[in-house]
């Protein structure tokens, strides 16, 4: 089984169906699925694997679910545990995961060869972290090609995973977001907030960070990032927490999951109290 799919059979594993749902279809037509527990407000929403060879935090999503079930808790904790499939069944499986020979060409040429276990982008190339409106095409790492990594795509939310996910977040309007990346122990929170945004967004910020114990970094040169698209569109508290230590290597592989687990098992809960 593949990892797409054992995250699919996870979930169907732990809910029942009506728990489960479906965003929709990605690049390639996978099924993008979100999953409740709880219910009414407040309202977080969890974003797993963005990041192709970050499919680490997609195990770590359905521990988190499997968590969340064994507490009680007031509101509604929605978890999307692989928001980009396409690319994780690249970084995973390589070009066996794509039926399309001319695609399978035109990957290989933009990767620079077959080994894709440091793919970030999604099916097209587009790297769906710098594909939101937000500031878009204006960060430092940005890249205006197709690329493993930092190509912002010919539109904001161009790549149909953004599309998807920017619609359900802004039919459901969640009261926070956390965004799950590796690596680096570390929690971004800053988008250009000013006074009591600012000021609300730390607290929530500082709730995660005591809860994990990884610091608060200041904000790189990050734009068109689903953390920013939230705080500036939605303005919603919306954090990017790196799992795993920076002695990691990536891919980030499935034996530093309990240690990843223990670290962030409370910080749903611990956000969804200062919502
Ligand atoms: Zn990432």
């Amino acid at each position: 089984m593949d990892l797409f799919q054992a995250t699919e059979a996870k979930l169907r594993y732990l809910l029942p169906s009506s728990r489960i749902g479906v965003m929709g279809e990605s690049t390639l037509g996978r099924h993008i699925y979100f999953a409740t527990v709880g219910s009414g407000r407040p309202h977080l929403v969890c974003v797993y694997a963005t990041h192709a060879r970050e499919w680490i935090t997609s195990l770590l999503a359905t521990e988190h679910l499997a968590y969340l079930l064994q507490m009680q808790f007031r509101g509604r904790v929605t978890l999307v545990p692989m928001h980009n499939p396409d690319g994780v069944m690249l970084a995973t499986k390589g070009l066996c995961s794509v039926e399309d020979a001319a695609l399978r060409q035109s990957l290989t040429e933009i990767n620079g060869g077959d080994d894709f276990s440091l793919w970030k982008a999604n099916a097209r190339g587009v790297d769906l972290n710098v594909n939101f409106p937000a500031r878009w095409g204006q960060g430092k790492g940005n890249r205006y090609a197709p690329h493993a990594h930092g190509y912002i795509g010919k539109a904001p939310l161009c790549a149909a995973e953004n599309a998807l996910l920017a619609s359900f977040l802004l039919r459901t309007a969640p009261d926070g977001l956390i965004s799950y990346h590796a690596k680096g122990e570390v929690i971004y929170w800053q988008f250009h907030q000013q006074g009591r945004q600012k000021r609300r967004d730390l607290r929530f910020a500082r709730a995660l960070s005591s809860a994990c114990g990884y610091p608060l970094a200041s904000p790189g040169n990050s734009t068109g990032g689903l953390k920013d698209w939230c705080v500036s569109t939605l303005k919603i508290p919306a954090v990017t927490v790196e799992v795993g230590a920076d002695s990691l290597t990536h891919p980030i592989g499935a034996n530093a999951l309990p240690q990843i687990f223990r670290k962030t098992k409370e910080l749903a809960l611990s956000g969804l109290r200062l919502l």
